[in-house]
């Protein structure tokens, strides 16, 4: 009789316990969603700074003409001019004009498919907005073309050429952007997801120990979210890195020794931002399990 009372009143106990772990967790989690924004976009500032700093920078401007002078050389002396490679110049005057000829360029069934997809349309549309007002600039593989603002990003044009070389050139390059098409959208999600679902969803203490297999690879991934996710964004930032070594290695001989320092200053810094990007989603995640941890490990001492 006294043990049949003593195991009801356990499990009224664990019942109780159980139901706090999970009202904790659920704060826990939602502490940590609120801080995920907010920790990567500080994150990712620190190394967008210095970018932007040099981008704005008269000491850049100095050599404008003389990157100007070499594109057509560059261009030439790659062979990427015998590859088709295109450069549409656009900038907000002639916008309209440019984005025709840029949709006229693109392969037969990807027209088709911004033309059946307004919302695809808008996007491609905003795109090509943003690099008229010198925001960016892109190369797209499937057409071979480069589209920049070649005043305002008089720079990128070397590094967009070095994607160009990547893909039709460089084995090395087309295996990275191999990688990195696959890479980029799929895991990159799929890791984000995963973790994500697993810090949220997951109702167990850290030091809990796992119950079987499944639960220990949960564990496993939950434990290093931020670690996954950074090494999910690895072709990405090696293929920059590669396209921004092919600028230099393309361009080095046509241009003057600070022209050159210059050239490969810009280039890092832009390559920071993606590391940045990458990185920053790797501290938010992480941090975003320790806020969570932090708060169920704490209550569950009181
Ligand atoms: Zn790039």
């Amino acid at each position: 009789m006294s043990l049949l009372i003593g195991l009801s009143s356990g499990n009224i106990q664990e019942n109780k316990t159980s139901s706090r772990d999970i009202k904790r967790s659920i704060l826990g989690a939602g502490l940590g969603l609120c801080a995920f924004k907010p920790i990567a976009k500080g994150t990712h500032k620190l190394f967008l700074v210095p970018y932007k700093k040099l981008y704005n920078s008269k000491s850049m401007e100095k050599y404008k003409t003389e990157y100007n002078n070499v594109v057509d050389i560059v261009l030439k002396s790659s062979k990427l001019e015998s590859t088709g490679l295109k450069i549409f110049d656009i900038n907000e005057n002639n916008l309209e004009e440019v984005s025709k000829a840029y949709f006229d360029n693109l392969p037969k069934g990807f027209k088709q498919r911004i033309k059946n997809n307004p919302r695809l349309q808008k996007s491609f549309n905003k795109n090509l907005q943003n690099v008229a007002k010198g925001n960016y600039a892109f190369y797209m593989n499937i057409a071979n073309s480069i589209c920049l603002n070649k005043d305002k990003r008089y720079l990128s044009v070397f590094h967009e050429m070095g994607h160009a070389y990547n893909n039709n050139i460089s084995s090395l390059g087309k295996l990275l952007d191999k990688l990195r098409k696959q890479n980029r959208k799929v895991v990159k999600q799929i890791t984000q997801i995963m973790t994500l679902g697993i810090i949220l969803i997951d109702k167990r203490k850290k030091d809990d120990k796992p119950k079987n297999n499944l639960d220990k690879e949960f564990q496993k991934i939950r434990n290093n979210a931020g670690l996954i996710a950074f090494v999910a964004g690895m072709p990405v930032i090696a293929e920059e890195g590669l396209a921004s070594i092919n600028a230099a290695r393309l361009t080095k001989p046509y241009i003057s020794k600070g022209a050159y320092k210059m050239l490969n200053k810009y280039n890092f810094r832009a390559w920071l931002t993606y590391l940045g990007g990458y990185t920053a989603n790797a501290v938010a995640l992480a941090s975003m399990r320790g806020i969570k941890d932090f708060i169920v490990d704490r209550k569950n001492k009181q």
